[in-house]
């Protein structure tokens, strides 16, 4: 794994000189996580899992966007940028990577929310490049058996296991769907990616009160896992 931030750059030209790269960079959010997670939770996570998933699979690591899309989370705080902001950010960076001869790249989510922003960010990228970049959006809850969640189970053990700023005493049951029957179920999520505190009442999607740091190293290593397989598997 190459991390650029601490690279210099003769060390740099020469390692991008001799074998061709892929970079991944990883993309956060910062906004509300309920009482016991902070804010930077999503831009935490994403950034360790891509940290693991370049040292597995011998990537460059570049620095996390940590400004998402989180508008869903407002009246709650949130710190966000629009769809447009996002899309010529990734844009322009992925052009200066190619630049730069680094044309295969590895887009990291870590926000349900950027989702929208980041899928058709492949094409538009490879169009901008004259098709010379290749560019992969993957979104790594997708790479775990559990359901997701907002600061509950799930996303508080991979805090624990992946961060010490959790407050675990001040975690409590949030809005649980699981024994909701699916209609209801999925009625709510519409609703929660939308008005998020509307859904929820409390910015909390799941019961973080269980959750524990050996739950969140089993989780985490899962996803890092399943992510590697599928980048030994890019067409490259
Ligand atoms: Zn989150």
């Amino acid at each position: 794994m190459i991390d650029i931030q601490n690279n210099f750059d003769p060390d740099l030209r020469k390692i991008i000189k001799t074998k061709k790269q892929v970079a991944i960079i990883p993309v956060g959010s910062l906004e509300q996580h309920g009482p016991h997670l902070p804010v930077s939770t999503d831009s935490d996570i994403v950034t360790e899992i891509a940290k693991r998933v370049a040292k597995k699979c011998n990537l460059l690591l570049l620095p996390t966007i940590t400004y998402g899309i989180s508008f869903e989370h407002a009246p709650f705080f949130n710190l966000s940028v629009t769809r447009t902001t996002l899309q010529n950010q990734l844009v322009d960076i992925c052009i200066s990577l190619g630049e730069n001869k680094i044309r295969k790249i590895i887009i990291l989510n870590g926000h349900h929310g950027n989702q929208k922003a980041l899928s058709g960010i492949a094409d538009k990228i490879s169009k901008t490049s004259r098709d010379r970049n290749k560019v992969f959006v993957i979104s790594y809850w997708q790479y775990m058996k559990r359901e997701f969640d907002h600061a509950g189970f799930v996303e508080t053990s991979l805090m624990l296991a992946v961060s010490n700023k959790v407050k675990m005493d001040l975690a409590r049951k949030g809005l649980v769907v699981e024994k909701m029957p699916p209609k209801q179920k999925s009625k709510i999520s519409k609703l929660a990616s939308i008005h998020f505190i509307k859904a929820t009442k409390t910015g909390v999607w799941g019961d973080p009160t269980k959750a524990t740091k050996k739950d969140g190293k089993m989780i985490l290593s899962e996803i890092v896992h399943n992510i590697a397989k599928k980048v030994s598997k890019l067409p490259y």
